[in-house]
């Protein structure tokens, strides 16, 4: 008889699950919550859908942190170059930017969905929507649907349930109750690739939206080129998003306005005669400083020091004064989930034979720049081969 398998989740990593599960043969079911799948992956488009980063897969992986070591053999299964050819072979011809970063070229999510959840359905997947699971039953998963409470039982189950953000979008974490219950163990969630909060004087309203470009910031771990758009709230924009690390630990963060100009030179610069120009006007001039960036420097300085040597150090070095991580919810992603105890290599959870888990619900992060999907599908990969092959043994 044909094995039955669930898939709980309809984002990346559970599509890429279904998938693995369709090859081996199983029969799949895929249940999601939401009216439609992959809800955050096309949110991901609207933002230009950044798929991976065409790197060496030791630097590639080295940007997971602790759990580096435990991602790495999923990823070198299923990392940059599978995903480029993933897209490629559903008809999304990609490019890779200057940076590395690899995109479709439509830019979007929508085509390279559409294509993905055709190919699941013509290799037989069954799809349900407005399927919330609630919990274990007796004879298989519940789930509340429109036509009220269905049990649906399976010999393999994966979970690829999301993070903790963004919650209109599906990934809400209301799967952490039902697992605690089975005392699977979880790492609190934490908000990741964030925002920063900070509260502007009226002098900042004018450049709201505008961007802080060639500027670095400097953490504990050294100086990280990026950038930053001035926002209401605060400041965002991937540099920034690469600071919720350091920003949970506390770590007080500076900026240098000028990476590419030496202390010494930009202390020359501003040795030169000032005559009757504001210094505004002399920054702009001496240093090429646009508006954003010297609007930035009055409102985290409010005594910019005379002495030029004083000054260069402060625009080498600008303390960013800030009122913390902007709230989880607004999150590009979140650190926490399931923790590795919790699971075997085969990311199969001990608490619960046959029951695997993938993506984002893992206890793991990564900055932006395509690193987040690559690990929701490599997780996705790997947990839907082991699970294929532990209901082929049972
Ligand atoms: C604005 C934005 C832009 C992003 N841009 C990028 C990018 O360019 N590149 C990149 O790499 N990453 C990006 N990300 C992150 C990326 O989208 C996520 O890391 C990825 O979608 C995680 O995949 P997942 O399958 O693990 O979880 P999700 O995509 O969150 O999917 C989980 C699914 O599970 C469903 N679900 C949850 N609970 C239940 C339940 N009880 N019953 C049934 N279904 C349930 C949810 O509805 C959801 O559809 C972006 C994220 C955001 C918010």
């Amino acid at each position: 008889m044909v094995k039955q398998a669930l898939v709980i989740g309809g984002g990346p990593a559970g599509l890429m699950a279904a998938e693995q599960l369709l090859a081996a043969g199983l029969g799949v079911t895929i249940a999601e919550a939401k009216p439609s799948f992959g809800r955050k992956f096309l949110m991901a488009g609207k933002f230009g859908l950044n798929l991976t980063k065409d790197e060496p897969s030791d630097d590639f992986g080295a940007q997971f942190y602790e759990a580096a070591p435990l991602l790495v053999p999923m990823l070198k299964q299923f990392g940059p170059q599978q995903m480029m050819a993933w897209a490629d072979a559903l008809g999304a011809e990609v490019f890779t930017g200057s940076s590395g970063r690899v995109f479709p070229k439509a830019m979007k999510a929508s085509p390279l969905l559409r294509a993905w959840l055709g190919r699941l359905a013509q290799g037989g997947a069954e799809f349900k929507t407005r399927w919330r699971w609630v919990g274990w039953q007796e004879d298989g998963y519940g789930f509340d649907t429109p036509e009220g409470r269905v049990v649906q039982p399976a010999d393999v189950c994966i979970l690829a349930l999301g993070g903790a953000s963004w919650a209109r979008l599906g990934s809400d974490g209301a799967w952490t109750s039902i697992l605690s219950q089975k005392g699977v163990s979880l790492a609190p969630f934490l908000p990741a690739n964030a925002a920063l909060n900070i509260d502007w004087s009226a002098h900042m309203q004018p450049h709201f939206g505008e961007a802080l470009k060639s500027i670095a910031f400097l953490t504990p771990k050294g100086a990280v080129r990026g950038e930053a758009i001035i926002s209401r709230a605060g400041l965002e924009g991937s540099g920034i998003y690469s600071l919720s690390r350091d920003v949970r630990s506390g770590a007080k963060i500076k900026i240098d306005l000028l990476p590419d100009w030496s202390l010494e030179k930009v202390a020359q610069a501003l040795s030169q005669p000032r005559g009757k120009a504001s210094l505004s006007n002399f920054l702009r001039k001496r240093l090429k400083l646009g508006p954003p960036k010297r609007a930035l420097l009055h409102e985290l300085c409010a005594q910019l020091p005379q002495s030029p040597k004083a000054l260069a150090a402060v625009i080498k070095a600008l303390p960013l004064r800030h009122q913390g991580l902007a709230p989880m919810d607004g999150a590009i992603s979140t650190a926490g989930g399931v923790r590795w105890q919790a699971l075997s290599p085969d990311l199969m959870l001990n608490a619960c034979p046959g029951v695997f888990c993938a993506g984002e619900m893992l206890d793991w992060e990564a900055p932006t720049g395509g690193y987040l999907i690559t690990a929701s599908m490599a997780t996705g990969a790997w947990a839907g081969a082991q699970a294929a092959q532990y209901a082929q043994r049972h």
